[in-house]
């Protein structure tokens, strides 16, 4: 929905890129960090175990269990949220870092964790990205077809639900293709838009 920007300049507002799970955010993070390494991407910090190619401080920081509770205790995360069985936040002190120094700073989190910034930093401009159709994410969701019908619809009734989010967005940008994603995220990153009837 559209809602009047704080005169806050762009490089100092917070921008958080997200949208239901399979829609494409870290695709779109991965040719970010390649095409614009001026952006600041804030590195979160999983109890998930890393992937094949994923290094500790550059996708994330993983940690264990213990640590992390420490982390969300100690209010050093500006947001956290369980997804599929593990542990996300977004370590504060860096994020704030970046935006008082005027650096364009982006935070790729799930839905519950756009929430709590909503809540906490209600100067952030939210961004959600949207498959270009259901039937898209839906094909994203079903994956290669090897898992049970009832898993299926599980997940396609959790992404029901995720679309719904969209409406407390700032705006949306449809994951037609990465380039022009990414295009129009430098576009909001670099200068504050008078309106956000974009995409
Ligand atoms: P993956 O395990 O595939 O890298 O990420 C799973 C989900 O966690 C994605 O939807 C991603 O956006 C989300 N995520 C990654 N980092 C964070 C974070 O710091 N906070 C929250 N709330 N979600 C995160």
């Amino acid at each position: 929905g559209a809602r009047a920007f704080p005169g806050l300049p762009a490089g100092k507002r917070l921008t958080v890129l997200s949208g239901p799970s399979g829609v494409g955010k870290s695709t779109v993070v991965a040719e970010l960090r390649r095409a614009h390494p001026e952006v600041w991407l804030s590195v979160s910090v999983t109890t998930r175990k890393p992937r094949p190619g994923e290094t500790h401080g550059v996708e994330y920081f993983f940690a264990d269990d213990e640590e992390f509770d420490r982390l969300a205790a100690s209010g050093e995360l500006l947001e956290w949220a369980e997804f599929a069985g593990n542990r996300y936040g977004t370590p504060r002190g860096p994020v704030i870092e970046k935006l008082e120094a005027g650096v364009p700073t982006l935070l790729e989190i799930d839905l519950q964790g756009a929430r709590q910034v909503r809540a906490t930093m209600p100067e952030a401009l939210l961004v959600f990205l949207a498959p270009p159709t259901w039937g898209e994410l839906e094909k994203r969701l079903r994956g290669r077809g090897t898992e049970p019908e009832d898993v299926i619809a599980r997940r396609l009734a959790a992404g029901r639900i995720e679309m719904a989010a969209e409406q407390e967005f700032d705006l949306t940008l449809v994951n037609t293709s990465v380039q022009g994603v990414c295009h129009r995220l430098i576009a909001l990153l670099a200068d504050a838009p008078e309106d956000s009837s974009l995409g």
